[in-house]
């Protein structure tokens, strides 16, 4: 059960530490509130387990124990899509997962600034996991039980998953002619 007067006492303790005040902005599902901070967004939520749960939020790789398990064969696009940096330069596969865990460990796949590694290097050594990814089976650890985006296995996504990263296929290259046309755009920013 979501108590409010509980949700406002731990709101209230974290502005006292933060030394802030908070503007309301919804207690359903969930006490939000906008962080009075010049030139930065911050919000506080207090958590609603059970609408996150109803919600199926993230397992995070693992981490969290009420998140819904599941054995992920879908495929997963996140690591062609984002380039994650963590504060300490450490490229991590997704959002969903966390350097600083040891059950993350394989999922930090370089430093930026260590060895003269940059944005380039940080992308380019992502590229075993976008192969693992990309298509349908089973995801090795910490993806293995991720159901974040698990796309059904229609024919559509079956067609993805295959023609994804395999740019030099002809099919990928007039779809991507194709798609530059309908787009008015002929060549990446
Ligand atoms: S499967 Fe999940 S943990 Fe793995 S890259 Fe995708 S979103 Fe991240």
């Amino acid at each position: 059960m979501y108590d409010d007067a509980v949700a406002h006492r731990y709101h209230d303790r974290f502005l006292e530490r933060i030394g802030r005040t908070a503007r309301i902005t919804g207690t359903r599902p969930e006490l939000a509130s906008y962080v009075d901070v010049p030139g930065l967004e911050m919000m506080i939520h207090v958590r609603n387990v059970a609408s996150m749960v109803a919600s199926d939020f993230s397992d995070r790789g693992g981490l969290i124990q009420l998140a819904r398990k599941t054995s992920r064969v879908a495929p997963c696009y996140a690591p062609f899509k984002h380039l994650v940096i963590d504060w300490d330069g450490s490229v991590v596969v997704c959002c969903q997962l966390r350097s600083d865990t040891v059950k993350h460990a394989s999922a930090v796949v370089a430093k930026i600034g260590q060895d003269g590694v940059g944005l380039v290097d940080a992308y380019v050594a992502l590229g075993p996991w976008r192969k693992s990814l990309k298509g349908f089976g089973p995801k090795a650890a910490p993806c293995g039980s991720c159901n974040v985006y698990e796309y059904a296995d229609n024919p559509a996504s079956l067609l993805v998953g295959r023609l994804v990263g395999e740019e030099q296929l002809p099919g990928v290259q007039i779809l991507k002619r194709s798609a530059s046309r309908l787009i008015g755009k002929t060549k990446r920013l």
